[in-house]
C-alpha cells in the first residue's frame, strides 16, 4: 500500500462549543444531541447510544463509555488514546435482532500521527432495564481493506 488513500485535509471546526454540530455527525448541536445522553438521559435506541459513545470517545468521556458498556464485557478502564484524532462517524446499518437487542454497523474515521484510518465494526447492543448497553463488536477488516 502507498499513501494514496490519504484523505485531503479538511478544516476542523471547533468541537466543544454548543453551536458546533455534534461530534457524532448530526447537524444539531451537541447539547441537543449526544450531550443529552451524556447528561444521564437513557438513549432511546441502540443507534443513539452508538452515536453518543462515539461522541464520548471524541470528548474523552471515560465514565460515560464505562457506564454504557454492558457489565458482562466491560473493561476495568478505558483510556482513550491521546494520539487519536477522530474525524467522523457513519452508521451503515441498524438492525433490531430482538425486542432488547440490536446490531449497529458503523465506520469511524480517525487519524493517528497524520495517517487516516478507518474502523469498521459491527457492534452488538442489549437493553437492560430500559437502557441500552454496548456488548461487543466485530471488526470488519476485510470490508475496510476493500475500500
Ligand atoms: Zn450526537
Amino acid at each position: 500500500m502507498t499513501g494514496l488513500t490519504t484523505l485531503p485535509p479538511t478544516a476542523m471546526p471547533p468541537k466543544k462549543t454548543s453551536a458546533a454540530p455534534c461530534p457524532c455527525g448530526q447537524p444539531k448541536g451537541y447539547a441537543e444531541c449526544c450531550g443529552v445522553y451524556h447528561a444521564g438521559v437513557a438513549a432511546p435506541t441502540a443507534e443513539a447510544l452508538m452515536r453518543s459513545r462515539y461522541s464520548a470517545y471524541v470528548l474523552a468521556l471515560e465514565p460515560y463509555l464505562l457506564a454504557t458498556w454492558h457489565a458482562s464485557t466491560r473493561p476495568t478502564d478505558v483510556t482513550p488514546d491521546e494520539a487519536t484524532r477522530w474525524l467522523g462517524l457513519s452508521i451503515k446499518r441498524f438492525e433490531a435482532t430482538g425486542a432488547d437487542s440490536a446490531l449497529v454497523e458503523f465506520v469511524a474515521r480517525y487519524k493517528i500521527a497524520g495517517r487516516a484510518q478507518r474502523l469498521h465494526e459491527v457492534s452488538r447492543f442489549v437493553r437492560d432495564d430500559g437502557r441500552w448497553y454496548y456488548v461487543d463488536g466485530q471488526f470488519d477488516q476485510e470490508a475496510a481493506d476493500r475500500r
